[in-house]
């Protein structure tokens, strides 16, 4: 009765180390905000006999939280999406290098932190595209294929997209600037601003549903939201996205410009190897498989067959181009974006 107790307040105040030493447990801080992960950190328990404490926070929330903990802070293992959170952590020194030949092995380089004798910082488990939304009876696709379009005059008054200095759009502003470089990509994003229906609001499903509204006649989203509206049991997204084209820009040029949801071990885990075990769940076939059909995303790792007829037919069944830049270059730029924002007035 008393060791049920503890358990209990073990789950809500994740101090139940020294308590409880013989359990073996992880504490996690998750910035995922997907119900399906559920199943994800059961069978991880199943698998492993490793209990998850679980603490779900946004990124922002998770990063201030590690700070003001410190040394003190419970948690082993940090969960964030989209590679400018997971940089932010990493040069905040918020978290414990990773030695892992599994993890080193089984991830792409252009997918996680630098590697070097320290370990890696980070690591991607899945990815996410930024894709291009339009309503196919008022916008020509040849006129939406590239990103750069999205700045030229033809597309004035057309365009939905959430806030400019939101994390998915730092990291594709970033790209952009890697790509062009700084001046072409300033200029560039002061003719997106030029094109806005309106002014930025709301993520980005609510870009797509204000294409699906006329309210604007292209948008900007990752393509899970885009997916979950497509696989929507509601009569409505479904007819709504008959409606509307989906395109994966630059397939001639650099590639779509593709983030991930990312996984660190804290700096002051008490479980390092449990942490470091998590992460390595993370990279199997089952976890990575969980990400495609679950989430709409794709895996990371290579050689793992995606089968989600959403995320199939919104690429043309086929692979897409995606650019192979590192993600930890794209995101060391958010500084230098965030000023270009703020000078070319994009909110
Ligand atoms: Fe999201």
């Amino acid at each position: 009765m008393i060791k049920k107790a503890i358990g209990l307040s073990c789950i809500v105040l994740l101090a139940c180390g020294s308590v409880w030493a013989q359990e073996q447990f992880v504490n996690l801080y998750s910035a995922r905000h997907y119900p399906t992960d559920e199943a994800l950190y059961s069978n991880f328990t199943k698998a492993t006999g490793i209990r998850i404490n679980r603490v779900d926070a946004d990124d922002a929330g998770i990063l201030a939280r590690l700070k003001a903990e410190g040394s003190a802070s419970p948690a082993d293992v940090i969960l964030l999406v989209d590679a400018a959170r997971l940089y932010k952590g990493e040069v905040d020194g918020l978290f414990k290098p990773i030695h892992s030949k599994l993890l080193e092995d089984a991830i792409p380089a252009q997918l996680r932190a630098k590697s070097d004798a320290q370990g890696t910082a980070w690591f991607g488990f899945s990815t996410r595209a930024r894709v291009i939304v339009y309503d196919k009876a008022k916008v020509k696709r040849e006129d939406v294929d590239t990103y750069e379009e999205l700045a030229d005059p033809k597309n004035k008054g057309k365009i939905c997209i959430r806030s400019g200095s939101h994390p998915y759009n730092l990291s594709l502003f970033g790209a952009v600037t890697q790509h062009l470089g700084e001046q072409k990509a300033e200029s560039w994003l002061k003719g997106l601003v030029g094109n806005l229906a309106r002014d930025p609001k709301g993520g980005d499903t609510d870009q797509v549903k204000g294409v699906g509204s006329g309210e604007c006649q292209i948008a900007v989203s990752n393509t899970y939201y885009i997916a979950r509206l497509m696989r929507s049991n509601d009569a409505q997204d479904k007819a709504m996205m008959d409606r509307l084209g989906v395109v994966f820009p630059n397939q001639n040029s650099w590639g779509t410009h593709v983030n991930i949801a990312g996984g660190a071990v804290a700096r002051n885990s008490k479980n390092p190897a449990n942490a470091v075990k998590f992460l390595e769940y993370l990279a199997s076939a089952p976890a990575q498989n969980h990400f495609a059909d679950g989430n709409n995303e794709w895996p990371t790792v290579r050689g793992i067959k995606v089968n989600n007829p959403a995320l199939q037919s919104m690429s043309g069944g086929d692979d897409f181009k995606a650019e192979t830049i590192p993600l930890s270059a794209v995101a060391a730029q958010q500084a230098r974006v965030q000023q270009m924002l703020d000078r070319v007035g994009f909110k």
